[in-house]
């Protein structure tokens, strides 16, 4: 449905830039690790009543009248989540993977308490830092050992730091998560401290979901947070899966999530992340089988063409994610804008003992999972590996290579994985 446009100048303006910015990503090659394409039922959800509705606490035990039919969305909602992770407990309510991990830090720590989390030069993601949500709370932090070579905590050296200093929690998970955590292999040590054992799975839970990444809650996790809007491909919110130690450390993640960190928690979100969730039971274990086929694909053929891809040792990457050094190419910031102007969208990013900083890094991160959405395969990696050597190696005028991306991409414009894959991607929803 379009709606005619008023003879307003901000409605207008607004409405205009967003219908110009869906046209260029209907020409781009989209590839932000942290994005993907949310199902056309799921995303239909989001302009139902539900868009203006109230639901504070649990279903059965609201504050507010009129959560009849809310209660048996939700209560339906957290059962297919915690069928999709088989779990024993689900918390569907955060809004994004930020206010999921607030909760958690609220629950896990008393202001003043040690936690261990990786360092942002070696994925962690801001909310993990001490200027974010971990200091928020008042937690002190201390980050694991790096191994830079297999790109991953190293196990002995943290091990012993872990020993001495007995940390009330540790944080596992990053933004840029090439490989699986060593969760298996630092498991008795963990319980030895007893700690609590937080997974934040923010970019690879539709990787967790599918089967294919690994498995947190059966290798000692406690809880994963996570985004439901990057490999797992639902709208923007968080969501909170539970194989808790005992009674009270779930208790305390429900209370923190309400009313410690929210009050409406968006319903017409929470019940498309009910969709996502359905979608990726059927769908999930072969999107996700192909996400790692195609971004392994992307990083022996970016190799091969002369680019610094991290993790060779283990074969770049066992996720959707992958990390360039582009420092001979001139450094994230101005690649990361040549590929833009060429219709690629990526993100500078810092990397193992960058000597840049965040706005001006030496890595650039890539991800395969939208561009395995809209039905990408591994023969299309390798043409995708050929403009990024284009723009960035042999420095072609990224306007020239521009149209080749939108010739490439006329072809993948319909959402795969999910049901109604005959939708188009981007076009089915311009507003004006
Ligand atoms: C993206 C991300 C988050 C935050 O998720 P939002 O949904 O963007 O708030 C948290 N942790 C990690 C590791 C992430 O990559």
């Amino acid at each position: 449905m379009t709606l005619e446009l008023p003879d307003n100048e901000d409605v207008r303006y607004i409405y205009e830039q967003i219908d110009t910015h869906t046209d260029w990503f209907h020409d781009s090659l989209s590839m932000i690790a942290s994005e993907n394409l949310v199902s056309p039922l799921a995303r239909q959800l989001q302009v139902s009543d539900l868009t203006d509705r109230y639901a504070e606490g649990l279903p059965g035990k609201r504050y507010y009248n009129g959560n009849i039919y809310v209660d048996k969305v939700e209560t339906r909602v957290e059962e297919i989540a915690k069928r999709l992770f088989k779990s024993p407990e689900a918390d569907v309510r955060p809004i994004s993977g930020t206010t999921a991990n607030i909760s958690a830090f609220f629950a896990f720590l008393k202001p003043g308490d040690l936690y261990f989390a990786p360092h942002l030069n070696d994925g962690a993601h801001i909310s993990s830092a001490k200027f974010g949500a971990g200091g928020l709370r008042g937690g002190n932090e201390m980050t694991y050992v790096w191994d830079k070579e297999n790109m991953n905590i190293d196990i002995d050296a943290s091990r012993k730091l872990l020993l001495e200093h007995k940390p009330k929690l540790c944080l596992f998970g990053r933004s840029v998560f090439l490989f699986p955590a060593p969760l298996k292999e630092l498991q008795d040590t963990l319980q030895e401290i007893d700690c609590h054992v937080w997974y934040d799975g923010a970019h690879v839970l539709g990787l967790i979901a599918g089967g294919k990444f690994q498995d947190p809650l059966r290798e000692g996790a406690h809880v994963i947070t996570g985004s439901t809007h990057k490999t797992l491909p639902g709208p923007q919110g968080g969501v909170i899966i539970g194989n808790p130690k005992d009674e009270d450390q779930w208790k305390a993640i429900r209370r923190r999530v309400f009313p410690g960190t929210h009050s409406s928690h968006h319903l017409m979100t929470m019940a498309a992340k009910g969709i996502a969730f359905a979608e990726h039971i059927e769908f999930g274990a072969e999107y996700a089988d192909q996400i790692i086929r195609n971004a392994q694909a992307l990083a022996q053929a970016l190799h091969e063409m002369g680019f610094d891809v991290l993790g060779e040792k283990l074969g770049f990457t066992r996720s959707h994610a992958m990390v360039l050094d582009v420092t001979k190419q001139g450094g994230g910031a101005p690649c990361a804008l040549d590929l833009e102007t060429s219709n690629i969208i990526t993100n500078k990013n810092l990397i193992p003992d960058d000597t840049g900083t965040a706005m001006r890094p030496s890595g650039l991160r890539l991800g395969a999972q939208e561009l395995t959405r809209v039905g990408m395969k591994e023969s299309n990696m390798s043409e995708v590996a050929e403009l990024f050597k284009r723009i960035l190696i042999d420095k072609e005028d990224p306007l020239k290579v521009r149209d080749d991306v939108v010739e490439l991409k006329k072809d993948f414009q319909n959402i795969h994985y999910c049901f109604n894959p005959e939708e188009e991607a981007y076009k089915k929803w311009r507003i004006v």
